[in-house]
């Protein structure tokens, strides 16, 4: 029952891994783009015609690792941009 369940959730993260590192460069390499632009989730996954949801998880590990700076996206939301 263990195993199962440990072998369940490892190949669950690898799933994972990979889609977010995919996502994850879709966004920094927008972002980066757009130096000046502050980007919402919502706007950015506009933007790049992806789900949301997904964009705004890789914003949050990319705001952890790299060089990202809170501000105002023109929505109204609060966004990321790239540090220059
Ligand atoms: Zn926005």
């Amino acid at each position: 029952m263990y195993g199962l369940d440990r072998k369940m959730r490892s190949s669950q993260q690898a799933g994972n891994a990979m889609i977010d590192s995919l996502m994850e460069s879709m966004v920094r390499q927008r972002l980066r783009e757009k130096r000046a632009q502050v980007y919402c989730a919502d706007c950015l996954a506009q933007d790049l015609q992806q789900d949301p949801v997904e964009v705004r998880a890789a914003m949050a590990e990319l705001a952890v690792r790299e060089d990202f700076m809170a501000g105002g996206c023109p929505c109204g939301g609060t966004g990321l941009a790239y540090r220059w």
